[in-house]
Order: structure tokens, then C-alpha cells, then sequence
């Protein structure tokens, strides 16, 4: 079996194989993965709920000001940005819709709905993904720093930037391998291939590790 096969497998195995169920509505999931910017889940799922809390519906959020939106997603990091480009965001889906409301991509091909979020300020490559695979079960992978250090330290890819890590992924991964490798290798990004210090002689895929190939005797992992 050719590596990556493996490596999903195994992937599968330890962490299970994940099955799709929508997260959220495309424009919840829209909203939460600009909040997810720069900052850790934790954080940013409390701004979300803050958000949530706080505007009853999004047409509620785009007549605020933005001071009040910066005052709910403060958890979050870059609070002014991320309203702006949410308060962006929203006014442009309404201009385009009539409403803020993205059920409409269901209806488009993938390339066709990808580019439609691509041309939205402030959304790129990780943020589009997110919305298609988790909000409709589209096989576009995203491709956070997770999946970035990952794919680069198994020898999946060898990239210098998240954006040709996901233009790479999007053909090496099958497609009905594409949910459940994002998720399982987000997991095991955070348990076991940790940034700084990976775990490598506890992890369950040194074997077919390029990284762990490469480790010298006596290296520190
Ligand atoms: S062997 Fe080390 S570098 Fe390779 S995936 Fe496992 S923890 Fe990461």
C-alpha cells in the first residue's frame, strides 16, 4: 500500500474514521472560521457564542456598530479586524443574496462555490474550505498549521507556504479520504506532532515519517 494510503489508515485506526455531519450553517461556519484566525479553538468558540449570544440573527450584527461587535469577540485576538471583515462579509452576501444566507452554494459546483467565497474580502483559501467541507460535505481540504507542519514533516508534500500545501493535499488526498484526514491529523498535530517538541518515538507513524527518518542517533524528540 503507497504511504498515504497508509498513513490515512492509520490515521483511521487510532483516531477513528470521521464521518460527516454538518457543523453548522455555511454563514455560522463563515463567522466562526474568521474568528479562528490567529488564535486558539478555545478562544475563538467562546467568541462565537459571545457573537451568538449577544445579535439573535446575523441581520442583527450588521446593523451594530462595530464597536459592539469588537466588544463580543475580544476572546478572540485582532477583535477589529475579524468585525470588519465579518461586518464585510455579511453586507456582501446580503448585496449578492438579498439575504445573509449561503444555502445557495449547494447548488453550485465546488470550483464554482469555492471561488463564489473566495471573492468575498477577507476570506482565502483555509476559510472557503472550511465552509464547503464542514457546511456541505464538499472534498476541498483546509489546510491550517496543523495540516501544514504535518504533511511537510511525513514527506506527504514539501512546501514553504499553507497555500501550496492545500493546492497539493487537494490532489494527493482521495476524496472520500478528505474529512476524516483533516480532522484526524488536526488531532494528532495537537497530541502527538506537537510545533516546537514532536513526540516522535511515542507516535504511531515514525515508521513512515520523513522527519522521523531523518532524526540523527541520540537526537531529542
Ligand atoms: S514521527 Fe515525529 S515528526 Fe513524524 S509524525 Fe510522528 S511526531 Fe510528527
Amino acid at each position: 500500500m503507497e504511504k498515504v494510503a497508509r498513513i490515512i489508515q492509520e490515521l483511521d485506526k487510532h483516531y477513528g474514521k470521521k464521518v460527516w455531519s454538518r457543523w453548522r450553517e455555511p454563514v455560522d461556519e463563515l463567522v466562526r472560521t474568521i474568528l479562528s484566525q490567529n488564535t486558539t479553538d478555545k478562544n475563538s468558540l467562546r467568541a462565537f457564542a459571545n457573537l451568538k449570544k449577544r445579535f439573535e440573527t446575523w441581520e442583527e450584527l450588521l446593523q451594530a456598530d462595530e464597536e459592539d461587535i469588537i466588544q463580543e469577540i475580544k476572546s478572540g485576538g485582532l477583535a477589529n479586524i475579524k468585525a470588519r471583515k465579518i461586518k464585510g462579509c455579511l453586507t456582501e452576501i446580503k448585496k449578492r443574496e438579498g439575504r445573509i444566507d449561503l444555502e445557495i452554494l449547494a447548488k453550485k459546483p465546488v470550483p464554482e462555490a469555492l471561488d463564489y467565497l473566495l471573492s468575498l474580502d477577507g476570506v482565502g483559501p483555509k476559510t472557503a474550505a472550511c465552509v464547503l467541507i464542514f457546511s456541505f460535505n464538499s472534498p476541498i481540504l483546509p489546510v491550517d498549521t496543523h495540516i501544514h507542519r504535518l504533511s511537510n514533516r511525513l514527506g506527504i508534500v514539501q512546501t514553504n507556504s499553507r497555500g501550496k500545501t492545500q493546492e497539493l493535499l487537494q490532489k494527493i488526498i482521495p476524496d472520500k479520504d478528505k474529512y476524516s484526514f483533516h480532522l484526524n491529523l488536526i488531532e494528532h498535530g495537537r497530541k502527538v506532532c506537537k510545533a516546537q517538541k514532536p513526540l516522535c518515538f511515542d507516535c504511531f507513524l515514525r515508521e513512515l515519517c520523513s522527519y522521523y527518518q531523518n532524526l540523527q542517533p541520540g537526537t531529542p524528540s
